[in-house]
């Protein structure tokens, strides 16, 4: 029996125990599209109310969703730090050990863990605190499945992003997600606008960029204003880059441009 009249929604009071009306909302068209999960997403709940644990995890496997569950906060700090999951779905009100208190050992061990974090209305103020922990998403109690699995679906997108988006050209690596550099495994500390040269150079690597094509990718000019600014941030980009005997490998394409790596 569907809730919340005829939206439906299927949700639940924060205070509903396990009853028939937690039963999972089967698959249904309404439900956002997105990039299709892989079917075998890991999803660990954690979660001591009995009947939204069974609301959760029903409606998750019916989407797919492979689902475990843990009824306190050391038990689901346990199985968070196994590295079997893909995502953790944390509720803040939680027996034994606080899912404030999780959240934080799970920023701090597996910094990359996309955490959704359950919360009722009268929790703002543990929102806040929860933000600054690095807290990935919330979801205020009562929830529909349909915006859970959104939630879900979004930081797997977001997950499935971060993974691919590691470049290596010869022997730089650039990290999209945590804009760090490193040249020869050895970090390189570059500036936002260095930064944003590097990786459309990485971009193209192997081709002749000109300086309009750079100019508009990374400064957003349409026409070249006639400013020597792509050469001088080439230049500062070499020089962080280089090393004892082994410059940056940013080659200078007379009358033309820049090239990244080798040609071809
Ligand atoms: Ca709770």
């Amino acid at each position: 029996m569907r809730s919340r009249g005829g939206s439906g929604r299927l949700s639940f009071p924060a205070s509903m125990g396990a009853t028939a009306e937690s039963r999972a909302e089967p698959a249904d068209s309404s439900l956002p599209d997105g990039v299709a999960v892989a079917g075998t997403a890991s999803v660990l709940v954690i979660e001591d109310e009995p009947g939204i644990v069974d609301f959760i995890c029903r409606g998750l496997r019916a989407e797919g969703f492979e689902v475990e569950a843990a009824l306190d906060g050391v038990e689901g700090e346990r199985l968070a730090l196994s590295g079997r999951f893909d995502v953790v779905v944390l509720d803040l009100m939680l027996p034994l050990r606080g899912g404030l208190d999780v959240l934080d050992t799970l920023h701090r061990t597996l910094p990359g863990m996309p955490v959704i974090v359950l919360t009722a209305r009268g929790e703002i103020e543990d929102r806040v605190r929860g933000l600054e922990t690095g807290a990935v998403d919330y979801l205020v109690k009562p929830f529909s499945m349909a915006e859970l699995v959104a939630r879900l679906r979004a930081q797997l997108r977001a997950l499935a992003h971060a993974s691919a988006s590691t470049m290596s050209v010869e022997d730089i690596e650039v990290d999209l997600l945590t804009r760090k550099v490193k040249r020869d495994g050895i970090e390189v500390a570059l500036s936002t606008t260095e930064f944003e040269l590097l990786v459309y150079l990485c971009r193209h690597h192997g081709q002749v960029v000109s300086r309009e094509q750079i100019l508009g990718s990374v400064w957003g000019y349409e026409h070249d204003p006639g400013t020597n600014v792509v050469d001088v941030y080439v230049g500062y980009l070499r020089r962080k880059l280089r090393r004892p005997g082994n410059p940056a490998p940013i080659t200078t394409v007379r009358a033309v441009g820049y090239r990244l790596g080798g040609a071809g």
